[in-house]
């Protein structure tokens, strides 16, 4: 199983391409870069491009992939990513052109970003979008710098962000980032927002209310509209976490739920790959009164008698928080989005969000036997077990996300959200057959069974992975990538 590195399968003399004889005349390199700048010794590995091929895909096959298995990590949607995506930010047109070309020769990839903008305000009930954030936490970053510099133009000292307990990490941070004080809001019993700790805790001092919905615990909160009133009716700016949007593809939208600025996650609910660590994409909606504070530059379109349209950058935004990524955005994450959105068309995305909370619920109802299950009601596209009930036999959340690798299927998040003991989140999305569930659904009630018989098979897995338990921190601060 073990896979040397390149310098070790280095052979000399090996090569992956072969050069023509030269056909022009030959510089001395003297000539072009003093002697004192040239490196002397470059000790490449020299290989066949076989080699390299093998050794590459040899190592894909030892890390669970979507490619290979499902991947029911909760709140990551880890959907399969059609091939389509691939191929549509393939085209020439759009992966060979320059950031810096003029606007006249790159009209196509304007007009992409200016429709995909539309698109997403038509999908999410949003009046004006920035596609430059690079990823869900950018999105929050720039969401809340807008904010932020609206009070500040309303000359109002607005100090303290709210989140409720359930919300996602990224949350707090970015609020803390933009220099706010975090109040934390807790649940009630059904899973929601507590309107009355809300309105306790909403005062003239509140920038805003960070919310998702449906929340992290899968479940969509009823009283979004009363929880909406009272956000506006203190002043402040209601935000929606829409890293996951695909319980409401189509069926419901923040815009019309009241919320004043929302980013999005493309590498999720719009299917580019991701869980490598980028590239992504995390596109910011506002409503009007926030669009002076968009990054400059946006996308504009300008139709000069009945002539062709015409794309162009306007960078003339005084009230901007200016850029918060370089050039364009992740463009080619557009690209995938865009494909994707055009694939599906209206119907289709509906449809999407349909599947994501059958399969949810589906799981939920096969497994609610066997795990605890905290909040037992209708979930949207993931729901949360507790292992609290395996936790007394010894075997933990972490155990039986282990095991699971064993069973072939990736692990689901674990011990988050943090308001559940022992919480294994579980997101199947739309995009797994019913054969998979089911195998799913049987992996795991094995594992409660072996929990309950046979607890140290469970807390020694995994079994059949290249590597067995490894110390996540040590792996995390020093890692040996010579194993
Ligand atoms: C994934 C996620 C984020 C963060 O997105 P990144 O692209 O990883 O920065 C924020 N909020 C929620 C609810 C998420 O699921």
């Amino acid at each position: 199983m073990k896979e040397p590195l390149l310098s070790e399968l280095s052979s000399p003399g090996r090569s992956g391409y072969g050069l023509p004889e030269l056909d022009v005349p030959r510089e001395s390199l003297d000539a072009l870069i003093p002697p004192s700048c040239q490196r002397q010794d470059l000790p490449l590995p020299e290989l066949s491009e076989m080699d390299v091929v093998r050794h590459f895909v040899r190592l894909s096959q030892k890390n669970a992939s979507i490619d290979t298995g499902m991947v029911p990590l909760g709140s990551c949607t880890m959907k399969y990513n059609p091939k389509v995506n691939e191929d549509v930010s393939r085209f020439l047109g759009f992966s060979w052109i320059h950031p810096l070309q003029p606007e006249k020769t790159v009209q196509g990839a304007l007009r992409l970003i200016y429709d995909l903008d539309r698109l997403l305000c038509a999908i999410t009930g949003m009046e004006f979008f920035t596609l430059q954030p690079a990823a869900g936490a950018h999105g929050e970053l720039t969401g809340m710098l807008m904010a932020k510099a609206y009070f500040d133009h309303r000359g109002e000292k607005r100090a303290r962000v709210l989140v409720p307990d359930s919300s996602h990490g990224t949350n707090p941070a970015t609020a803390n980032m933009c220099g706010f004080q975090v109040t934390e809001v807790p649940s009630c019993l059904k899973g929601g927002v507590d309107l009355d700790a809300l309105n306790a805790a909403l005062g003239p001092d509140v920038a805003a209310l960070m919310l998702t919905n449906p929340n992290t615990l899968g479940l969509f909160d009823e009283r979004i509209l009363k929880i909406a009133q009272s956000v506006h009716k203190s002043g402040a700016l209601l935000y929606y976490d829409g890293a996951n949007l695909n319980a409401n593809l189509g069926l419901v939208r923040p815009g019309d739920l009241g919320f004043d600025i929302i980013h999005l996650n493309l590498h999720k609910t719009f299917s580019t790959p991701h869980g490598g660590g980028g590239p992504g994409a995390g596109p910011v909606g506002v409503k009007r009164e926030l669009a002076p504070f968009l990054p400059s530059p946006i996308v504009c379109r300008r139709n000069s008698n009945g002539k062709k349209d015409e794309y162009f950058l306007d960078f003339g935004r005084p009230m901007s928080i200016g850029r918060v990524k370089a050039f364009w955005g992740n463009f080619l994450v557009l690209v995938r989005a865009y494909a994707y959105i055009r694939m599906h068309g209206g119907r289709g995305l509906q449809r999407i969000a349909e599947g994501a909370v059958l399969n949810a619920n589906y799981v939920m109802n096969a497994l609610k036997p066997y795990y605890d299950l905290p909040y037992d009601r209708t979930c949207q596209h993931e729901f949360v077990l507790s292992a609290r009930r395996q936790k007394k036999k010894g075997v933990r959340a972490l155990d039986i996300a282990k095991r699971l690798l064993d069973y072939g299927f990736h692990a689901p998040t674990v011990y988050f959200p943090l308001i559940v003991e022992e919480a294994l989140m579980i997101e199947p999305t739309e995009t797994e057959s019913k054969a998979t569930l089911d195998a799913f659904i049987e992996a795991m009630i094995a594992i409660a069974r072996e929990a309950e018989e046979n607890p140290d098979l469970v807390l020694h897995a995994p079994h059949a992975t290249p590597v067995g338990r490894l110390d996540e921190v040590a792996a995390a601060r020093k890692p040996n990538l010579h194993w």
